[in-house]
């Protein structure tokens, strides 16, 4: 028998050790020794011992068999990955841009099985009746944490503590208080296998809407063919999008295949999860960022061991590692946070389709806006689309006034508030209804625009808009073009040519002087610090303590208010103005979802956009709920500027302690790219822009610089990818390099 090597890679985060490192596999590892294992070997000249991943075994020496090391061990707490996991690290390697050890990292389950916390739960010991009488008595006594949990406590026989504590925000005291009087007991359970099967009655089969059949007997009939497909399923919220996932996920199971569902952790409600453990009892788990690191790595021991199905959770579930997914489900595909912000930042949507490939999968997304990419690729063919158009619920889709704020200012109104915004506000807090103020300022505020016209200062060379930088000059975040800032409006002179300085503190104080004794309640980044202060304000405002809601872009997603009826959009321009080629469609998307928490109750609701530019297609569209109608103009933008999913971007940053040397760097890598084959070929059609500083130039005292690469082939772009970091790993610099494929944010 010849001799047996394995390929290692050495755990250090360290471009230049980035490569696989070959050691002879000693006798008596043989038979033992698998791909994916962890194993200590003698590294550099002291032969120091360092962990690292086998990710490849073979016979042919590569290398001096005389100077060739040995393993040493396998590592004790080491996981064992599948070749599938290793395959995707790969994958995500060569498509993102990173370490190999950063895609392992990112893909394999914690290293080691921490001590299980307890799981405790609160159960109550009285029957819904006392409970629903005592909560009235609470009621009365304004005790409004103590009603909030027995409103829970009366549809539940027992929740678990940690969502009483957390999502219901009702403190560890009065949970003491409910225990002495003997209303409620907390228990402990050892493991947490099952969270929530205490409290789920199985779910009453449901007769599907036609709508909801059609997609459920096309995805079937492809499954039981053995096609496997990517779907995309347009449909408003309360559509019944997610009875047609536990449908289809029913099926797949039934042929001893595993499901991973992909939800935003935002969105991740315990009425969500109740309806799947509902369906599916034990054999289903969750996965979310509270989980402690022993809790993550039991739940893909037991996905391994075949002891759960289906696992529910945010973009980390992709990497659950289940012997054979049948299906991929993504809700809310649209959301930005399924793209990862550190490296290596791979997109879920595009890796689940990996994943899939891997596993002879299927891959069904959904939304209520799909992205332009999932709908471009929809439109191509590649995706099969299915559109839902009505509310299960029976709620009506709310009546929507779009307010031309140069009007109200040409009339003499410089309030925050327009007169139909007054109006309606007045009616609702007299009517004892609730409303929402949204200002969807994204931490892009700096953008100028004229008051009188509308009109933005935009970047001649990107179509984005510029943004107020010190010194007053306006900056392009993509090219680095910049310009004095004018002081009056270049279109119609006016001298209301400025950024939009409102804050939500702002308005909660304008609110309140306009309405005397209106009670308001405030959700931004100043307001939600603390870990729960979140869902306190939310079911807060759920058990109507207050008569208005006032935040940013958080309070659009996720919770359902049914006894809201107004909605008021302060300036839809915050988020047309980010700067960014997303702009219009993040716009529409926050628009859309804002108007959609008017009237999800059993009273028709109403919403009034304010803005500048109401005759811009993002607020036109999303005024009117026509997400067809955005799309086919959105689309031609991305096609004249060569956005994606038109076309693809890379941005390639460098980080730098120092400003010049930076620069210097982020010069010489663009001249580099500039003397590429790829970039010399005409019929490549690669493109570069900047080099410039970065949005924010300076973080943690490190110096950012960006330049980024536009090509319809996102093949292109990888070999660009390779060369820099080829020639990041020569050089003697210090700087460092990150990638980051169409990017979901000016860098
Ligand atoms: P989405 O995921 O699109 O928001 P859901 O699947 O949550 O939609 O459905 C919205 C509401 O309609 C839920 O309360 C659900 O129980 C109900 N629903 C879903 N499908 C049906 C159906 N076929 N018949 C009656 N009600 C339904
Ligand atoms: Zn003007
Ligand atoms: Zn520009």
């Amino acid at each position: 028998m010849g001799e047996l090597y394995a390929d290692v890679i050495v755990d250090i985060t360290h471009e230049k050790l980035d490569r696989p490192f070959q050691y002879r596999v000693p006798e008596r590892l043989r038979g033992k020794l698998e791909t994916g294992m962890c194993v200590t070997v003698p590294f550099g000249n002291g032969n120091k011992p360092l962990q690292g991943y086998v990710i490849g075994m073979g016979e042919e020496c590569k290398f001096d068999p005389a100077r060739m090391k040995a393993i040493l061990d396998i590592a004790q707490k080491g996981v064992e990955a599948e070749d599938k996991m290793i395959a995707l690290a790969a994958w995500i390697r060569k498509n993102y841009g990173s370490t190999m050890i950063q895609a392992l990292k990112t893909v394999l389950p914690a290293r080691q099985s921490v001590k299980r916390l307890e799981n405790r739960m609160l159960e109550r010991l009285m029957t819904r009746e006392e409970i629903i009488s005592l909560q009235g008595q609470c009621r009365r006594k304004k005790q409004v944490a103590k009603e909030r949990l027995l409103g829970e406590l009366a549809e539940q026989e027992s929740i678990p503590y940690e969502w009483v504590t957390g999502k219901l925000g009702v403190s560890p005291q009065t949970v003491r208080g409910l225990e002495q009087a003997g209303v409620v007991r907390v228990v402990s359970r050892e493991s947490f296998r099952n969270p929530v099967k205490l409290c789920a009655e199985a779910e009453p089969p449901r007769r599907l809407s036609p709508g909801q059949q059609r997609i459920v007997d096309s995805i079937t009939q492809d499954l039981d063919r053995e096609i496997p497909g990517v779907y995309l399923i347009h449909g408003v919220t309360g559509s019944g999008k997610t009875q047609v996932y536990l449908e289809l996920i029913e099926n797949v199971v039934k042929k001893g295949r595993q499901a991973v569902v992909l939800i935003p952790e935002i969105a991740l409600t315990y009425q969500t999860l109740l309806r799947f453990y509902r369906r599916f009892g034990d054999r289903v788990s969750v996965m979310n960022s509270t989980l402690s690191q022993g809790e993550k790595y039991d739940q893909c021991q037991r996905a391994k061991q075949g002891e759960i199905d289906v696992i529910i959770g945010p973009r980390s579930a992709l990497f659950t590692p289940f012997p054979r997914i049948g299906i991929i489900v993504m809700d809310e595909e649209h959301e930005g946070s399924y793209k990862s912000e550190s490296s290596p930042r791979y997109h879920a949507r595009e890796t689940a389709l990996q994943v899939a490939r891997l596993h002879g999968a299927s891959v069904v997304l959904g939304s209520a806006t799909p992205s332009l990419e999932a709908y471009y690729r929809a439109k191509k063919g590649e995706y099969k689309l299915f559109t839902l158009t009505e509310r299960l619920t029976g709620a009506t889709l709310p009546k929507v006034w779009t307010v031309d704020l140069r009007q109200e200012l040409k009339e003499g109104n410089r309030s925050i508030f327009s007169r139909k915004l007054q109006e309606l506000l007045a009616d609702r807090i007299q009517k004892g209804q609730q409303s929402i103020l949204f200002l969807n300022r994204r931490g892009y505020a700096g953008f100028i625009s004229c008051r009188a016209c509308g009109h933005v200062m935009k970047c001649p060379h990107c179509a984005v808009s510029l943004t107020e930088h010190q010194g007053g000059r306006l900056l392009c975040h993509y090219c680095g073009y910049s310009q004095p800032k004018p002081t009056a409006c270049p279109v119609c002179g006016s001298r209301y040519i400025s950024g939009f300085r409102a804050g939500t503190q702002q308005i909660e104080e304008k609110l309140k002087a306009m309405f005397p004794g209106v009670r308001c309640l405030r959700m931004d980044g100043d307001t939600t610090k603390t870990k729960d202060s979140y869902q306190k304000i939310l079911s807060a405002f759920a058990n109507r303590e207050a008569d208005v809601l006032i935040g940013t872009q958080m309070i659009v997603k996720g919770h359902d208010f049914p006894s809201v009826t107004l909605v008021g959009v302060l300036a839809a321009d915050l988020s047309l103005s980010m700067g960014d080629y997303r702009a219009g469609e993040r716009t529409f998307q926050l628009l859309t979802q804002a108007v959609g928490r008017a009237g999800r109750g059993e009273l028709p609701g109403e919403a009034v956009i304010q803005t500048y530019q109401p005759e811009h297609y993002a607020v036109v569209h999303a005024a009117a709920q026509d997400y067809e109608g955005f799309y086919e103009e959105e689309i031609l933008y991305r096609e004249l500027m060569g956005y994606p999913p038109v076309s693809h971007m890379l941005a390639v940053q460098v980080f730098s302690e120092t400003e010049n040397g930076g620069a210097q760097a982020a010069e010489y890598l663009a001249r580099e790219v500039k003397n590429s084959p790829e970039f010399q070929n005409p019929a490549c059609g690669l493109r570069l822009i900047g080099p410039a500083p970065a949005s924010m130039e300076k973080i943690n005292d490190i110096f950012r610089f960006v330049f980024y690469l536009k090509c319809a082939e996102y093949d292109t772009l990888i070999h660009i990818k390779d060369m820099t970091e080829e020639r990041v790993r020569g050089w003697q610099r210090t700087e460092t390099v990150q990638f980051d494929f169409d990017p979901m944010n000016i860098l």
